[in-house]
């Protein structure tokens, strides 16, 4: 995270990570909530109701909080196992259709940049606070926008691919997309690493 967007942080909430068993910042942790039929699902917008758990975005703490008998106290009901690599891809589809709702939402307010020259512009006068690549970015276009952002201590990740990054938006095809409102930035940037191995 940039000085910029940390001078913007919340203030601390602080939540325990069930697998780790350490107090963290609630924003870092990944919050696990229980489907009606009971299935666990990662609930990355905090919207489920009911009772929730935490876990640190790497894998040995979710392994660890994978345990049933973890899950059941946390959850104080009877849990099917639940097993590790199936609840990986699981966090993995549920963080990319996060990123795209995010994305689409940033979108609509206003606060996304995309197309080489806007972006290009957006980018050199520092109004851009987050930037995403799309995975089959051409090698040069990427060097070139990865210059930038180290010239203006931009954050920036890959993720989907081109016709992906597209969609996200409602348009065609994107290489990369600049996130100019900081707090949607900041609600992006946590959504990586996907996870920590
Ligand atoms: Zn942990």
């Amino acid at each position: 995270m940039t000085a910029k967007m940390k001078g913007l942080a919340k203030r601390s909430v602080l939540r325990t990570c069930l697998g780790c068993r350490e107090s963290k910042e609630k924003t870092v942790l990944i919050r696990l909530g229980l489907l009606p039929d009971g299935r666990l699902y990662a609930d990355l917008e905090g919207k489920l109701s009911g009772r929730g758990a935490y876990v640190c975005p790497k894998q040995a703490c979710i392994e660890r909080a994978l345990q049933k008998k973890r899950l059941e106290q946390a959850f104080r009901q009877p849990i099917q196992a639940v097993d590790l690599e199936q609840f990986l891809t699981h966090l993995r589809a549920r963080k990319r259709e996060r990123i795209a709702s995010l994305l689409g939402l940033a979108q609509r307010a206003g606060q996304l940049v995309s197309g080489h020259a806007r972006l290009t512009q957006a980018l050199e006068r520092g109004e851009v606070f987050f930037l995403l690549l799309a995975e089959d970015i051409a090698p040069e276009r990427e060097a070139e926008y990865i210059r930038l952002c180290s010239l203006h201590q931009i954050v920036w990740q890959k993720l989907f691919t081109k016709t992906e990054l597209g969609a996200c938006i409602g348009k065609e095809v994107r290489s990369a997309v600049g996130i100019t409102g900081v707090r949607m930035a900041q609600n992006v940037a946590t959504c990586f690493p996907v996870i920590i191995p």
